[in-house]
């Protein structure tokens, strides 16, 4: 099977249109959470997830936030105003499909958690220490995170009980032969200071893992920021990719 893996898009539907143009035909989609927050788009963005054929999509923290799940002291002002403006924003058709979204997923040997799988909402693993203590919270051959909006490879290597990381080129097929945890970056508000949209294919059978960036019309979507009224700074950060 071949998934399309993605994560954080951040209410930015104009990107997640062009990533779901770049990937094809796909057999399933997987969306490892935070559809919400930061950008000027979350009905669309909701909408259009809802639809995609053999959807897995679980729930962020910006997602847990927006319904109440998560005290908002807990993110920074600006992300927090963001979170206030997509409660008053969001319709409850959308708010009840967050609702139902869990916090873990596993199909065959694949896992899939937003953070992490020891804490699958809130972990941010941002390091080989981290990894490794996330190793024997999954029993699968692939756990699947996102969060960090940073794609990235940690690999368990069996012989040695040694956890690396690499980043991985795009475009390029990886094979997985030890148990990985994988992180295919941010669709809507990338942090790897390339700025555009990120994603991953996953194919479960041939187990390969092959990372991909689309261009998208930024521009468009930090006119529909400033014009909505929600923060500035998560539209300059686009900009960036940072
Ligand atoms: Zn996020």
């Amino acid at each position: 099977m071949r998934a399309l893996v993605i994560s954080d898009i951040h209410a930015n539907s104009i990107a997640l249109k062009a990533v779901l143009d770049a990937a094809g035909k796909v057999d399933a989609v997987w969306c490892l959470g935070d559809l919400v927050g930061y950008g000027p788009d979350p009905n669309e963005t909701i909408e259009i997830i809802k639809d995609l054929p053999n959807l897995i999509c679980l729930l962020g923290n910006h997602d847990a936030a927006v319904l109440g799940q998560i005290r908002l002291d807990a993110f920074n002002r600006e992300a927090r105003e963001s979170i206030e403006w997509m409660q008053s924003n969001i319709s409850p058709d959308n708010l009840f499909f967050l609702k139902m979204l869990p916090e873990k997923h596993v199909i065959g040997q694949v896992t899939l958690v937003h953070g992490s799988p020891r804490n699958p909402v809130w972990e941010y693993i941002l390091d080989v220490h981290t990894a490794a203590d996330n190793f024997p919270f999954f029993g699968t051959k692939v756990c699947l995170v996102g969060h960090t909006h940073l794609p990235v490879v940690y690999i368990h290597s069996t012989d040695k009980g040694t956890v690396n990381w690499a980043l991985l080129p795009v475009g390029e097929k990886y094979v997985i032969t030890d148990r990985v945890i994988l992180n295919p970056g941010s669709v809507g508000q990338p942090r790897d200071h390339d700025r555009r949209a990120a994603f991953a294919i996953l194919d479960t059978y041939r187990m390969t893992w092959m990372p991909e960036r689309v261009e998208y019309d930024i521009n468009e979507v930090q006119n529909r920021i400033k014009s909505s009224g929600l923060p500035t700074r998560h539209a300059t950060r686009l900009g960036d990719g940072m």
